[in-house]
């Protein structure tokens, strides 16, 4: 349990000064409760051998004077500590969040989204649930035993000590329950994160699913695993059900005991009548925290649980880091070199040994098969990856020697897929460029061939683009993409296949208004057309991972190797297409 604590004491350190103040307010709650007893005693005791009105209600005043102080004192504690509890709760989200923005995509390609959704929400609930409500009651009810026991010592140490007699028993309750307790949530909280996942691939997928008239299936699926993770939380409810049972039983037989044994010691006049009415009383209250221990128990490793599977969130860093003293990039040029550059998935080697130099200003185009490694090769640029050998300059400079953010500032990069946020099209073109005028926007919409269409929709620029785009067409969306790339301003442009979802005619429009704005700059073309590429001062095919020609058009052509393949077939294409 306190290992657990460890983890987050940088949380708990940050509000040491509010804790504090809410420990006060429990210390003197359970200080307060812990005297009402021994006021009894001194009412039962007094009032037995002579009793009288004033004294009747001089006590009883003191009484309700007591009940008072705790309640305005036990209001405290929970306000203090469970707001401490939610401000924790908003600082590790936060937190979480921050790192989840900085790790790098490989992770995102290892963890399912659904898996950190679960604990983002779910898991960090149980955390607070720890570090509010368990540390409060777990504080409360030691501090409760503590004052009980001293006081019980105080007055009849033989009683006391069979107050206390089931103490160990309820230690190795604890122990024994507790473990069996994080082992059954850590199994719960996995199968959530199952759940979860799948219902998140669910509505990512909903397309395919009724594409593939799945739904009954997936149905099925999903039934399963909810059936498998109720099973699951009833084993739980199982063992946690004869936890806090038998604590009670415990606690009875304790009563026993002390009635039995106190009984006859009032009898024989060894304690007085208002000593053990006293005792009693001190069980009576032991009764809460014997059962709140139990409650207790379950929060903190139901807490701790969750913080192991959110600190293995923590514990990955971002393969991809800003170097201790980063090299200050000031006028970038746009030269990128490829120096025996190697990228190996765990899959197998995508990237071979490629080097690689486009001068600035160049316009680069990379054709060859799927799979060749071209999307690869322009993702090392904006280092969505890193090779894992040879490296990457940009100017000269290694990219690993510069800040990514600083590095990413000056390149526009359109992925192979387009990625649109559920906001307006123009926020999705301004997208990382807070200060776009409506003037930019709409001039690098028209350079991406976007303008006509956006024109033509009702609410223009201020058109919701649905979760993922889903209301755009496939060229549009790349459009939008593009527009995006274009509106930062770079020194570098990407394209990835950025135009295969549109028609020759309008790629080449495009290309076309694209080429004025990009004048000067280095832009890296990926695309399987022709058309496309015969106009780049350099032409690179790849093929497995690999430069296999490079060179003009004209160069190419005339080598007679794949490239001029590709030509003659698409140029066919096109004559039978004129007929
Ligand atoms: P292209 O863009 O030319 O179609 P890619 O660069 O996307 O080719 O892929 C090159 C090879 O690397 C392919 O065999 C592909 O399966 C593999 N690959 C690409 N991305 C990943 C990844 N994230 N993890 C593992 N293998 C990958
Ligand atoms: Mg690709």
């Amino acid at each position: 349990m306190w290992e657990s604590l460890r983890t987050v004491r940088v949380y708990l350190w940050r509000y040491r000064a509010g804790l504090a103040l809410g420990l006060g307010a429990l210390v003197l709650k359970d200080v307060a409760g812990a005297v009402q007893p021994l006021v009894i005693r001194a009412a039962i005791d007094t009032l037995s051998h002579a009793f009288g009105l004033a004294r009747l209600l001089r006590f009883a005043g003191f009484l309700v004077g007591l009940a008072a102080i705790k309640g305005l004192f036990q209001y405290w504690m929970r306000v203090i500590i469970i707001g401490i509890s939610r401000d924790i709760e908003y600082d590790l989200r936060n937190d979480l969040f921050r790192h989840l923005v900085e790790l790098s995509p490989d992770y995102y390609g290892r963890v399912r989204t659904g898996d950190i959704m679960a604990r983002a929400t779910n898991d960090l609930n149980a955390v607070r649930m720890m570090l509010g409500p368990g540390i409060m009651y777990w504080t409360e009810t030691s501090l409760t035993f503590l004052l009980a026991i001293v006081i019980m010592v105080t007055v009849d140490w033989r009683l006391a000590v069979l107050a206390v007699l089931p103490a160990p028993l309820v230690s190795l309750a604890v122990i024994f329950f507790g473990r069996a307790i994080h082992a059954r949530f850590e199994r719960i909280q996995a199968m959530f994160s199952d759940i979860s996942s799948r219902v998140q691939e669910n509505l990512a997928g909903v397309r395919m699913v009724r594409a593939f008239v799945q739904e009954q299936a997936e149905l099925r699926h999903f039934e399963k695993l909810n059936r498998s993770y109720i099973a699951e939380n009833i084993r739980l409810v199982r063992i946690s059900g004869v936890f806090q049972p038998l604590l009670e039983a415990l606690i009875g037989l304790t009563f026993l005991a002390v009635l039995w044994y106190g009984g006859g010691q009032v009898l024989t006049h060894r304690i007085s009548l208002g000593s053990f009415v006293m005792f009693n009383t001190y069980m009576g209250i032991l009764v809460w925290p014997m059962i709140a221990l139990g409650w207790v128990v379950n929060l903190m490793q139901r807490g701790g649980a969750s913080l192991e599977r959110i600190n293995q969130i923590f514990q990955e860093k971002p393969t991809i880091a800003a170097p201790l003293h980063p090299v200050p990039l000031i006028r970038v040029r746009g030269e990128i070199e490829f120096r025996n550059a190697s990228v190996a998935y765990p899959s197998g080697r995508a990237l071979d040994d490629v080097s690689l130099t486009i001068e600035a200003g160049a316009t680069v185009a990379v054709v060859g098969h799927t799979g060749s490694g071209k999307s690869t090769l322009v993702g090392l640029v904006p280092r969505l990856m890193d090779p894992t050998a040879g490296c990457v300059l940009l100017d000269g400079i290694d990219l690993r020697d510069l800040a990514p953010a600083e590095l990413r500032r000056h390149i526009g990069f359109v992925p192979q897929e387009t990625f649109l946020f559920s906001a307006t099209i123009a926020g999705n073109v301004a997208f990382g460029v807070e200060s776009a005028t409506e003037a930019e926007i709409r001039r690098a919409a028209e350079l991406a061939g976007l303008a006509s269409d956006i024109e033509s929709f009702p609410k223009g620029y201020e058109t919701m683009v649905g979760e993922r785009g889903i209301t755009l067409s496939g060229g549009q969306k790349q459009r939008t993409a593009i527009a995006r790339a274009i509106l930062r301003n770079p020194r570098i442009l990407i394209l990835d296949d950025a135009l295969s979802s549109v028609d020759t005619l309008t790629e080449e429009r495009i290309l076309e208004g694209l080429a004025g704005a990009m004048r000067g700059r280095t832009v890296i073309l990926i695309s399987h057309r022709v058309s496309t590429v015969r106009q780049a001062d350099r032409i690179v095919v790849l093929e497995h991972g690999r430069v296999v020609e490079q060179g003009t058009h004209a160069d190419l052509v005339s080598a007679g190797g794949y490239y001029a393949d590709l030509s003659q077939k698409q140029m066919l294409e096109e004559e039978l297409e004129a007929i």
